[in-house]
């Protein structure tokens, strides 16, 4: 039996088939043909609402999640957001017009990114940003400008880079002080950005903001940078006699991606973090702030899911087997990017043995383009079907039209199956083209 345990919950078995969400993925295909991403809006939905009910029961009632939709971005996933109650994080006025699109409040969303253009800023407030997290001096004092000129105040957190040491937690990468996002606390930067950002006329400057990382399963790292961020709001009252309203934790919980990869519990992450932030404040005689975090990755990943049909498969005796999708690096640029780990499946063929050793390999010109090495699958042919698992974040959102392939469609599977993103076309993927 191959379907020892399947990597979550929300998958199955019928048939020979693989299901997802109750649906068979095989019938999908067949349907909206492939490659074709998959998302479980239940799913989505279940776990924006384990956040923020995790969040409100222990850190409070002003605590709430910000969906960082560079995560999975389509007019489709802020409608969700916005019935579900929750925020979100947009990088870009992309995104953002994408928000726009689907009647997401914008004073409910926080604007990251670091380096914002003038138009950048110009049109967010125009369209009623409600926060900027800002980056650096150049940014504020532009902000601080273009609001000016608008006649408001904008509020705005400030990106701090609390400098956990990176070799202690290898998963994290944007926290340390060497990065190019956000300003240091060790360097005294920190400090002078918020006395800068107190000075200013038509900014107001509501809190902090920290991101260590992403795919982190310890709690650790989280409770680390949240000692030094309060530590730090505690010097800034004591020094300028502001006291944050907000501190943004960030985002970065990991997903359980291959089966070696542990099951999180985010409910209990947060209240383990919460409990810590809790007993150091009082410890220190500090004041807890707004909790405020920002989960991409884990809001999503689990929801989506690729399919793929077998174009061929290759035998090299003496070194190794390739079985061609028609999909690959273009929508799926994660092995070739990071090398990512994933579970692969044939979505056709569930009940027959693994045990055929292979690389799936992408239809695109480039040798890199692989989804996965040495995976062990069913012996597969033409015309199969091929399931990538845990692709809801940064597949799409990172997809291109690399060797001019049209983007797939995204299905959302609900009550009923719907598209939720629909397959680019041929004319799609030449519409910006002028004939000389
Ligand atoms: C990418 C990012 C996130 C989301 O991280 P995940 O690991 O996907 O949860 C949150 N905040 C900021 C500032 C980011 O850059």
């Amino acid at each position: 039996m191959i379907c020892k345990e399947l990597l979550h919950e929300n998958l199955g078995v019928k048939g020979n088939n693989l299901t997802f969400a109750g649906y068979d993925t095989v019938e999908l295909a067949k349907k909206y043909g492939t490659p074709l991403m998959l998302l479980d809006e239940n799913k989505i939905r279940n776990t924006m609402r384990t956040y923020k009910n995790a969040m409100q029961k222990y850190f409070g009632e002003n605590s709430l999640p910000l969906y960082a939709s560079k995560a999975l971005s389509f007019v489709g996933i802020y409608q969700i957001a916005k019935e579900e109650g929750i925020n979100t994080d947009i990088v870009s006025l992309g995104e953002l017009c994408t928000a726009i699109k689907a009647g997401f409040p914008l004073e409910r969303a926080f604007f990251h990114g670091n380096s914002k253009t003038d138009y950048d800023i110009e049109f967010a407030i125009d369209n009623g940003i409600g926060f900027f997290n800002v980056d650096t001096q150049d940014e504020l004092y532009a902000i601080d400008r273009i609001a000016k000129e608008k006649g408001i105040c904008q509020k705005i957190l400030l990106r701090i880079t609390p400098g956990i040491d990176p070799h202690t937690h290898a998963a994290i990468s944007t926290g340390k002080v060497d990065s190019k996002f956000g300003t240091a606390i060790e360097t005294g930067q920190a400090m002078e950005i918020t006395r800068l950002a107190l000075s200013l006329e038509n900014i107001d400057l509501r809190g902090f903001h920290c991101h260590i990382g992403s795919q982190i399963f310890e709690i650790e790292p989280f409770c680390d940078a949240a000692d030094i961020m309060v530590k730090f709001i505690d010097q800034v009252k004591l020094e300028t006699g502001f006291e944050a309203e907000y501190l943004n934790l960030g985002g970065g919980f990991g997903v359980r991606y291959v089966e070696s990869d542990p099951h999180i519990d985010y409910t209990d992450n947060i209240r383990r973090i919460a409990e810590h932030i809790n007993a150091y404040c009082q410890e220190n005689g500090l004041h807890m702030p707004k909790i405020l975090m920002e989960p991409g990755r884990s809001m999503v990943a689990d929801s989506g899911m690729t399919i793929y049909t077998v174009g061929s498969v290759k035998e090299i005796p003496g070194y190794k087997n390739y079985v061609a999708i028609d999909g690959g690096m273009s929508d799926n640029p994660r092995y070739a990017l990071y090398g990512s780990q994933y579970t692969v499946l044939c979505a056709n063929k569930m009940n027959e043995n693994a045990d055929y050793e292979c690389t799936i390999a992408g239809r695109l010109c480039e040798s890199g383009d692989l989804i996965q090495e040495n995976v062990k699958i069913p012996k597969v042919s033409r015309g199969d079907n091929i399931a990538v698992l845990v692709t809801g974040a940064y597949n799409y959102a990172m997809a291109s039209n690399y060797n001019r392939l049209p983007r797939p469609a995204v299905v959302l599977l609900g009550k009923t199956d719907r598209i939720a993103i629909r397959r680019e076309t041929y004319e799609d993927v030449c519409r910006l083209d002028e004939i000389l």
